[in-house]
């Protein structure tokens, strides 16, 4: 089968390689498209100590099994054994695996093959952009679900990528009342405007910084960094108001200096967000099929083949590409 293979740090090349065989229990899908997730990027870049060369990434997925029916598989697989796993916390399971990381070949390739429980039939109208985003969609209804925000909050979202761009729609959904969006890059601001923030702006100057400071008042109910830098983990906390929420989802990088002292006067909650369950995914799935989130404006599909490209644009130069789709057949 023809797959996308990271061979080194920044580079992908296309190889051949053998079909997968499933083991019991497993099914083969038939790739149809794929999304790049922020984690296949961190791979690619070489900042994954999980993702290293040879490995075909990708988890992000729509396809059709041997009897025709189209699916999207949730590819966080656990035992359902473990501590966590039997409190319904499956994706803090002491053993989980992913496609597309360690040995687990990815479904930037052909064929991949996956537990059958983890499949979810889907209808053939969905559109593949729309069905590629269960996944990452599912992260964002994981971490609401964990902040269980008030009605009529004050949203703060550091990072203006996917994940920001759906916690943003998600946030809508929910009854929020106001959301800044912070970023660096004017374009994917520009994205969060029509995506209805109620101020998306640029904190690479001291003015956007300003902006953002008045904006923010006497803080937001909850802020979620999207990002993971360490500037942006800070600036999440300096946008929370005394006794707020602050939710960190971004994993860009491994340690961070906060200043905890300033947060332990204004006692902010501090929630980390890993993943998603089923119960999320199954949610996720929900919200796509209802077409209540959609990224399809901000989406671009390149053919596998042009896997290189695909990601040194969404590395280097997204411009306003919120989601970077491989298609495979
Ligand atoms: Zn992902
Ligand atoms: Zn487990």
């Amino acid at each position: 089968m023809r797959a996308l293979v990271y061979t080194a740090v920044r580079v992908v090349e296309m190889q051949e390689r053998e079909r997968p065989q499933p083991l019991p229990g497993e099914s083969v899908i038939a790739i149809e498209a794929a999304g790049i997730c922020g984690s296949d990027m961190s791979g690619f870049l070489g900042h994954s100590r999980r993702r290293v060369p040879p490995l075909v990434l990708g988890h992000e997925l729509v396809g059709r099994l041997n009897d025709g029916r189209r699916v999207v598989a949730n590819p966080l697989v656990s035992c359902r054994r473990c501590s966590a796993c039997l409190s319904g916390a499956l994706n803090l399971c002491s053993s989980w695996r992913l496609l597309g990381m360690d040995q687990i070949p990815g479904c930037f390739a052909e064929f991949v093959s996956v537990p059958m429980d983890q499949l979810y039939e889907i209808p053939e109208a969905m559109p593949t952009v729309r069905a590629v985003l269960v996944e990452p969609l599912a992260n964002i209804v994981h971490l609401f679900r964990l902040a269980s925000p008030q009605p009529f909050f004050r949203l703060g979202i550091v990072g203006a990528g996917t994940m920001g761009a759906l916690a943003l729609l998600t946030a809508n959904r929910i009854g929020v009342r106001e959301v800044l969006i912070q970023d660096v890059n004017d374009a994917r601001l520009a994205a969060m405007r029509d995506m209805g923030a109620t101020l998306a702006v640029n904190v690479a100057t001291a003015e956007g910084r300003d902006e953002a400071r008045r904006f923010a008042g006497a803080g937001f109910d909850l802020v979620l960094d999207a990002s993971g830098s360490s500037p942006a983990r800070q600036a999440a906390f300096d946008l929370c108001r005394p006794g707020g929420q602050v939710v960190l989802l971004g994993m860009a990088e491994e340690r961070s200096e906060i200043d905890f002292v300033a947060s332990i006067r204004k006692e902010h909650r501090v929630t980390m967000s890993f993943a998603y369950t089923p119960l999320d995914f199954e949610r996720s799935l929900t919200l796509l099929k209802a077409g209540e989130i959609d990224l399809t404006s901000w989406t671009r599909v390149l053919p596998l083949e042009e896997g290189q490209q695909a990601f040194n644009t969404i590395t280097q130069s997204p411009g306003g590409t919120l989601k970077m789709v491989l298609q495979v057949s």
